[in-house]
C-alpha cells in the first residue's frame, strides 16, 4: 500500500470532527495545488484534518501549519455537545488537545510536514506575514470567533490559492450560522469562487489578486 493510502486510512481513524468523505475531499483539493506551498489550518483539535492535509502536503512538498490554542471551542467545553472527558488535563481541569495532536502527527510520521502553531488565531495572524497557498478555516463556531478567523486569514490567501471552510450549513437546522456566513461573505467579496463542495466542506479559490498584505 502507498504512503498516501496508509495516511488516509490513518486519518479516517483519528479522533475528531472531520467526516471521512470531507477529509478525503480536503486531501484531494489540497493535492491538486502547485508544488512547495505554505498551507495553514485554523482548528487542529487532535490532528485529524492535519493528517488529511499533511498527506497532500507530503506529495506536493508543501508545509502545513496547524493552528490551535488547544483548549477547545465553546462547543467542546463541559456540558456542551462535543465535550470529551478524555481530553481534560488533570493539572488545571482544562481541555488540552495538544498531547493528542502531537501523538497523531508523530504516529503519522508527518513531523517534518505538519507544524503546530499554538495560540489564539488572531494573535498568531497579526504576526504572520507569510502569504498562504491554502487556508482551511475550522476553528470556533461562535459568531465573533468565526468572523475574526475569516478577517484574519482570508486576506493572506494568494491569487489562485484555496480558502476551504468547514461546517458550512445552509440549512439552519443542520448547524450554526457563522461558518455559513463567512462562506457567503467570501463569495460576495468577488475575490473567491467556489470550486468544490462535499458535505459541509466548501472549497473556494481566490480569483482576484490579494487585496492586501497580511
Ligand atoms: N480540524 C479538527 C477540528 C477542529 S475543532 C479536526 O479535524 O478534527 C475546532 C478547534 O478550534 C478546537 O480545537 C479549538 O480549540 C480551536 N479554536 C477555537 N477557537 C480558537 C481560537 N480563537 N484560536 C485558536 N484555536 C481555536
Ligand atoms: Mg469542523
Amino acid at each position: 500500500m502507498s504512503r498516501a493510502h496508509d495516511l488516509l486510512a490513518f486519518a479516517d481513524g483519528v479522533k475528531g470532527f472531520m467526516p471521512t468523505r470531507e477529509g478525503r475531499a480536503l486531501y484531494n483539493n489540497a493535492r491538486a495545488m502547485g508544488p512547495g506551498g505554505t498551507w495553514l489550518e485554523v482548528g487542529a483539535w487532535c490532528g485529524k484534518s492535519a493528517v488529511y492535509l499533511g498527506a497532500a502536503a507530503l506529495e506536493r512538498g508543501a508545509v502545513v501549519y496547524s493552528l490551535d490554542h488547544h483548549h477547545g471551542s465553546e462547543e467542546n467545553q463541559r456540558g456542551w455537545e462535543h465535550f470529551d472527558d478524555d481530553l481534560v488535563d488533570a493539572h488545571d481541569g482544562r481541555l488540552n488537545t495538544l498531547p493528542t495532536w502531537q501523538r497523531t502527527i508523530a504516529d503519522a510520521r508527518l513531523e517534518e510536514v505538519v507544524i503546530g502553531l499554538i495560540g489564539p488565531s488572531v494573535v498568531v495572524a497579526a504576526h504572520f506575514a507569510q502569504p498562504l497557498d491554502l487556508v482551511f478555516i475550522d476553528g470556533g463556531h461562535a459568531h465573533d470567533v468565526a468572523w475574526a478567523d475569516f478577517h484574519a486569514w482570508a486576506p493572506k490567501v494568494v491569487a489562485g490559492g484555496l480558502l476551504a471552510i468547514h461546517d458550512v450549513f445552509p440549512d439552519p437546522a443542520k448547524g450554526g450560522r457563522p461558518p455559513y456566513e463567512i462562506y457567503l461573505a467570501a463569495l460576495a467579496s468577488d475575490d473567491f469562487t467556489e470550486v468544490a463542495h462535499e458535505g459541509s466542506l466548501r472549497v473556494l479559490r481566490r480569483t482576484t489578486s490579494r487585496p492586501q498584505r497580511g
